[in-house]
């Protein structure tokens, strides 16, 4: 069974190194994490998953990596700076302030008054300062979302690569949102990265490209391990609709605090491109340069040749810190033993895993074991599969509990059989191989090792 309960989860990325809270030395910042050896290498791999099923495997979706301070002037034609807000009230009583959807019953969930103001409207976006003088002009935002990098750099991709609709753009990278109530670990928090993808189509053809792309993406989020049961589908009502979308939706994931948003897919239209063709004119206008037919219709395309139009957008917008935390959620198993002892294990798909192999001496102050031990780490190191563990601890048992519960699918050791060379006795030159999930154990050739892993990677 996946994790019941959040704090098993975190429990387990801090005792082993995964994901600690952002500034822990001074009381931490609320709503920021930061990733340890092992998370960074989790977090890596699902990013190098999303890229090569999409960049990758389509000639027509191009890669992107826009800078993370953004003019303000996006974020006022894109509508942010007037619609990016969360409707917040402030408890009378304690002070603390909430997300009004968020509260059960009215209620403050600190104090549990319900003497609470009327909604407002709260920006999520961060601003910063740009240069030495702080004024109105020099203001910018630390973009809440990816997207605009991509919609903003749409003339600079068709001048240089001349693509044919339908054609995507893809990018991960850092968001920022100054979220009123961070919480649930990294699910709800200020500073996160997203996976997106603007995907521009012919107007009339959105509706057919929206529904492929709910499908791929639930399609990829299972080949990630999540299971079909515990995702599902759910369509945004109209009062639930970004500014920008003609429909929205949502794919959920049953996170241990309950079914909650995962990935959004929606059909942005042509909203975007088409705010910021009217805004850069309207730019223009402002700074007295000559608008022409031609710089107002900038950030479309050709088709056909002389028909200019504003294509539709389908943006599958995925939260990568939420990915990491549903795969660690479906990954997490407490098991009882036959002997009654308890095993936590982290059952990730080996291309996720962190380590993907660990070697291990049968003793650690063995010269002639661990110099073996240590020529079969290097030679596995340079297959490039990823990370590949030398473990010496001393103790095998330690060993393979610390693998299971960092989700290492192999474990390999080396003992005085490996080194052994005589032909009577049928373990010579062998290792054992020590699988996560059934703890089952067999012995191969040691020249055999590199095929036995690269097939298993493959
Ligand atoms: P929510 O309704 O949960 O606030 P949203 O609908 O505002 O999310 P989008 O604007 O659609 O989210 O962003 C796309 C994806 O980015 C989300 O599906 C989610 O995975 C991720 N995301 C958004 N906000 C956060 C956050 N504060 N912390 C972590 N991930 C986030």
């Amino acid at each position: 069974m996946a994790a019941q309960n959040l704090e098993e989860i975190i429990s387990l990325c801090k005792r082993r190194g995964f994901i600690f809270q952002s500034g822990e030395l001074y009381g931490g910042l609320q709503g920021v994490y930061d990733y340890g050896p092992l998370g960074v290498e989790l977090k890596n791999n699902l990013k190098a998953a999303w890229w090569k099923a999409n960049v990758y495997e389509n000639d027509n979706i191009y890669g992107l990596d826009s800078s993370i301070l953004a003019q303000k002037k996006i974020f006022f034609y894109s509508g942010h700076e007037t619609t990016f807000c969360d409707q917040m009230v402030d408890c009378r009583k304690c002070k603390k302030r909430w997300r009004v959807d968020h509260l059960v019953d009215a209620r403050c969930e600190h104090c549990g008054s319900q003497d609470l103001t009327e909604p407002k409207p709260f920006n999520m976006m961060f601003k910063t300062i740009v240069g030495p003088v702080e004024d109105q002009d020099s203001y910018a935002y630390l973009r809440p979302e990816t997207a605009q990098g991509i919609f903003t750099n749409f003339k600079n991709i068709m001048d240089s690569l001349s693509p044919k609709l339908p054609f995507g753009v893809a990018q991960i990278g850092k968001a920022f949102r100054n979220e009123i109530t961070p919480r649930n670990f990294i699910f709800r928090v200020r500073e996160f990265e997203q996976m997106e993808i603007e995907f521009f189509v012919k107007p009339g053809e959105d509706e057919p490209w929206h529904q492929e792309w709910v499908e791929r993406r639930l399609t990829w989020w299972k080949a990630q391990g999540l299971s079909e049961k515990r995702l599902t589908l759910s369509a945004q009502g109209p009062e639930e609709l970004a500014h920008y979308a003609k429909a929205t939706v949502d794919i959920l994931y049953q996170f241990p605090h309950g079914f909650e948003e995962l990935e959004g897919v929606a059909n942005r239209t042509d909203y975007d491109l088409g705010s910021h063709t009217q805004g850069q004119a309207q730019v223009a206008i402002q700074a007295n340069v000559a608008v022409n037919k031609d710089s107002v219709h900038k950030l479309t395309v050709q088709d056909p040749p002389g028909k200019h139009f504003i294509p539709y957008v389908i943006e599958p917008s995925a939260g990568l810190d939420r990915g990491v935390l549903a795969v660690l959620t479906e990954a997490f198993h407490e098991e009882t033993l036959s002997d009654d002892r308890k095993r936590i294990v982290l059952k990730l798909k080996p291309h996720l895993a962190p380590i993907k192999a660990a070697i291990i001496p049968l003793k650690r102050n063995e010269p002639a074991l661990v110099e073996t031990a240590q020529t079969i780490k290097h030679s596995l190191q340079r297959l490039g599969l990823g990370r590949i563990a030398y473990e010496d601890t001393g103790n095998i048992g330690k060993s393979y509990r610390r693998h299971d519960e960092i989700g290492t699918p192999l474990c390999i050791t080396i003992d005085y059989d490996t080194l052994c060379t005589t032909e009577e006795n049928e373990k010579s030159g062998t290792v054992t191989i020590r699988e996560r999930d059934s703890m089952a154990q067999k012995r191969i050739p040691v020249s055999e090792l590199i095929e036995y892993i690269q097939r298993f990677y493959r």
